[in-house]
């Protein structure tokens, strides 16, 4: 059985359920809901083991290092021209984004079962490529204006790690 995450709202910390039963916080007894593990790391707060957290993290290194692979995040820096903003910080910010986007099932995440098998497959796919420009021009209004939609819908990032 996966373990499940749930956020608890009153102490705004990750509850680990490792049977997948809904529970209340551990700490404070209050109500909780459940989040995805990618929730769960982005928010890197009140975290079982390191070991755990230390795996979350990767898988987030792994998405940031599919979708840069290749000089793609260079090109997306180009065309987003993110004004005075950093590459990293840039990186950071749309990796977030493409979180998001996993998330919320408009964009598509391969990954093994186990993330730290080597041989592990990992791959970004664009469902909804429209949705991913949008979403780009609204955090980059000055340069992700010229980012044509078909820009990403040919675009399939996958690298075997
Ligand atoms: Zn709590």
């Amino acid at each position: 059985m996966a373990e499940r995450f749930y956020w608890c709202e009153q102490c705004e910390r990750t509850v680990v359920s490792e049977d997948g039963e809904a529970t209340a916080c551990t700490i404070c007894g209050g109500p909780t809901r459940r989040i995805s593990w990618l929730t769960a790391a982005l928010r890197k707060v009140g975290m079982g083991t390191g070991n755990r957290s230390d795996i979350q993290q990767r898988h987030i290194q792994l998405i940031q290092a599919i979708w840069t692979a290749d000089g793609m995040g260079q090109r997306y820096f180009e065309i987003c021209q993110p004004g005075s903003m950093y590459y990293s910080r840039f990186v950071r910010r749309v990796n977030e984004l493409i979180c998001q986007g996993i998330e919320e099932g408009w964009l598509g995440l391969t990954m093994p079962k186990n993330p730290l098998d080597p041989q592990g497959r990992y791959a970004i796919e664009y469902h909804d490529p429209e949705r991913f420009v949008t979403a780009l021009q609204q955090i980059f209004p000055e340069g992700a204006g010229r980012l044509a939609a078909r820009e990403t819908r040919d675009v399939r990032h996958e690298e075997k790690v």
